[in-house]
């Protein structure tokens, strides 16, 4: 643990794990007291809705959502990508596919050279190993 600049305000602070220096955590803490105040009646909210309730920064919100501090009410919020609201990953549908379809390719190249030696080894590996998983 040794001196760090806060990734929040930029001020000088000691490391902790926090990871921001004592005074945001203690405003983000606030920050987060207000959403979870704010949650507490409501069913479903989008990430705005909840920004404009309670002037909690967006980063703050989906930094609390995706730490599990919300539970019991249903938050859209935008997809990373393309803005689409969504309420759970980081991504929408249609963007997680975009991704997996991006990384296909490299795979389907694998398979085209099923005589490669290494390919071999691996399945005969892949092999053993359900044998010993199903035990
Ligand atoms: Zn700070
Ligand atoms: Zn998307």
């Amino acid at each position: 643990m040794g001196l760090a600049n806060c990734p929040e305000c930029g001020k000088l602070y000691v490391e902790n794990a926090a990871g921001i220096c004592p005074e945001c955590y203690r405003k983000q803490e606030d920050d987060a007291e207000k959403v979870v105040e704010y949650l507490r009646d409501v069913d479903k909210a989008t990430l705005e809705e909840i920004h404009q309730a309670t002037g909690v920064k967006h980063k703050i919100i989906l930094r609390l959502l995706h730490s599990g501090r919300i539970m019991g009410t249903a938050i859209s919020y935008p997809c990373e990508t393309c803005g689409t609201l969504i309420d759970q990953g980081r991504l929408c549908d249609k963007c997680s596919k975009n991704i997996l379809e991006q990384m296909k390719p490299e795979e389907r190249k694998q398979e085209q050279e099923p005589q490669s030696p290494t390919i071999k080894t691996r399945s005969r590996m892949y092999g053993n190993l359900e044998k010993d998983h199903f035990k």
